[in-house]
């Protein structure tokens, strides 16, 4: 029996101990040029991430929920439009289709926690006018039946790629399917800034135009303004930081989808756990592992039961599927997402982790399960 370990759910301090004598020099640096607001480190950094998942244009925003809304705007959303979206996502997701003054229409998900064409297509009405897919956990959807799916309907695809920056489906990269993309760069997600910070991302030459208004004050680049917008820049000294972080990127993801296969490794026979598919279950998709969320049998009392062995873990989106929200107005079921839900649980999945630790947690999930 391996001694008790302490293994948070997420360890902020440690990751900034690994790197922190390099990140006080990048914003000493960044402080002694007094480079605050759309400086060259935003410029650079969109380049950088451009470069990396095959995008044409990539703007710094504020944070990933301003990223999505100003994408929708960007993309023409009218008041009363209809948008499709898995209700197992963040509030976000909805939230952006509110402020928009659209309507966020939620639909079940599919047994690998995606959204599904299928389930998108039953919802559609005469007023529907885009699709929200969204790439939760670090996956991405099944993009060539989505994709197919809006030709059909003449529908647009704003994609909420929060959660999977590099994550890909067919070689292609999430965020760049549609007519726009969003990444978060949230603390906790792959690739996290210290504090909010997104992008958004796309190939059509128009919308980045727009974009790029739409997030300074509606000024173009002569500062003359040209239409109403918003103040949601991504903050130079955040850029900053997320060039220096992005050096590591792909190595980040590597380890990630390393400890994915030690989970999958470890605890894949066993009956009362439903896994997400392995990090080579499949030639189509390339999952980044943001999060490793399985389902499992008795799940409240395997999260006590961890929490006393010192082992953190989280039910994402506090247990609560969007369109469970009765304050917020939605009266509706979705019966195969809700008894999903009720088994969801997300393991430690960080590149602070050691394989001791790994390794520990395997342990005492089979424990808890005599296996
Ligand atoms: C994190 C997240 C968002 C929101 O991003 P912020 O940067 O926190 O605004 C939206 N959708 C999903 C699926 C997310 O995980």
């Amino acid at each position: 029996m391996a001694t008790q370990m302490n293994i948070p759910f997420f360890n902020y301090q440690a990751l900034y101990k690994n790197q922190r004598d390099d990140l006080l020099k990048v914003m000493d640096e960044v402080c002694s040029r007094g480079a605050y607001i759309l400086q060259r480190d935003v410029e650079e950094f969109e380049k950088n991430v451009g470069e990396f998942i095959g995008a044409k244009h990539v703007v710094g925003v504020a944070n990933g929920t301003d990223g999505l809304i100003i994408a929708l705007r960007a993309a023409g959303v009218q008041p009363g439009d209809e948008i499709i979206m898995p209700t197992h996502t963040y509030i976000a997701t909805a939230a952006s289709a509110h402020f928009t003054g659209a309507t966020p229409v939620l639909v079940e998900n599919g047994p690998d926690h995606m959204v599904t064409a299928k389930a998108m297509e039953k919802a559609i009405t005469p007023k529907t006018k885009f699709l929200m897919p969204v790439q939760v956990n670090g996956r991405t959807c099944n993009m060539d039946e989505i994709m197919a799916l809006a030709k059909k309907h003449n529908l647009k695809v704003i994609e909420d790629s929060a959660q999977a920056l590099g994550s890909k489906w067919k070689g292609k990269n999430a965020g760049t399917f549609g007519m726009a993309g969003m990444f978060s760069l949230y603390p906790a997600k792959v690739l996290g800034c210290f504090g909010d910070g997104g992008l958004v991302v796309t190939n059509d030459d128009q919308v980045a135009k727009k974009v790029r208004l739409l997030r300074d004050h509606g000024r173009d680049e002569e500062g003359r303004v040209v239409e109403w917008g918003l103040n949601s820049r991504l903050d130079n000294m955040q850029a900053a930081v997320l060039n220096y972080k992005f050096k590591g990127y792909p190595q980040e993801i590597e380890r990630r989808r390393e400890i994915a296969g030690m989970y999958q490794e470890g605890l894949g026979d066993l009956s009362q756990l439903t896994l997400p598919p392995g990090p080579n279950a499949d030639g189509d998709h390339f999952d980044i592992y943001q999060n490793y969320e399985l389902e499992a049998d008795q799940r409240d009392e395997l999260k006590t039961y961890l929490k006393e062995q010192g082992i953190g873990t989280i039910v994402q989106w506090a247990g609560t599927l969007v369109h469970q929200f009765k304050t917020l107005g939605f009266n509706q079921s979705l019966p195969i997402a809700e008894k999903m839900n009720e088994r969801y649980l997300m393991l430690p999945m960080h590149v602070a982790l050691s394989n001791d630790e790994v390794n520990y947690i395997i342990e005492k999930v089979r424990a808890f399960y005599k296996a």
